[in-house]
């Protein structure tokens, strides 16, 4: 006997998250169906809504509920100093440091020719008309100390050659393979604030 294909449905869904195998995806199914209907509801409703009125911002890429972002949109911000980042997320990493107040750009990944992943497939046309609109005078580029990291972080440095801005990379401490995820807060503070000069 197998489940009905409404919850084998329900079942293979779960299994499309990260982390999430078989046997999770099928506990999370059960709770579900045991659950009161509200449960279901609000969970259906937050991923319809999330994924209706969450968009990239135009100017960063941040995940934002308007064109442009509340960092981008923020007068108090150092709009002269940006930082580069892999993912969505890393930008909220740095803001829980406290040790950067300028803007963002976020790639959207990182360079990798062994899966594939090309310069046209991340916002780097993006950055560079970005850049020509409005140069800023510093880029931190943020990427993490791996070969994929480091080729994206060359590739860009190449990109902006030529042009008045200085770029740097944060301090030591950014661990390998796992972009900022892995780096705590005090951590990658230090290291922003004693980012180096690359080019
Ligand atoms: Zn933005």
């Amino acid at each position: 006997m197998e489940y009905s294909p409404i919850v084998q449905e329900l079942i293979q869904s779960l299994r499309q998250l990260p982390s999430v195998g078989s046997r999770s995806a099928e506990r999370y199914a059960l709770f579900l169906l045991e659950s009161p209907p509200e449960v279901s509801e609000r969970l259906a409703r937050a991923l319809l809504e999330v994924k209706s009125k969450i968009q990239p911002c135009q100017q960063c890429c941040f995940f934002s509920e308007s064109p442009i972002c509340p960092i981008c949109a923020d007068q108090s911000r150092d709009t002269k100093l940006w930082c580069i980042v892999e993912k969505p997320h890393d930008v909220l990493k740095i803001e829980k440091t406290g040790a950067f107040k300028g803007l963002y750009h976020v790639l959207g990944g990182r360079l990798s020719p062994i899966e594939g992943v090309a310069p046209e497939d991340l916002t780097i046309d993006l950055l560079k008309k970005r850049v020509e609109e409005n140069p800023p005078d510093e880029i931190v580029i943020a990427l993490s100390a791996d070969v994929e990291g480091e080729t994206t972080s060359l590739f860009i440095a190449q990109l902006l050659k030529g042009m008045p801005i200085k770029i740097s990379r944060p301090a030591t401490g950014l661990p390998a393979g796992g972009g900022l995820e892995f780096a705590d807060s005090v951590t990658l503070g230090f290291a922003l604030n004693g980012r180096r000069q690359i080019s």
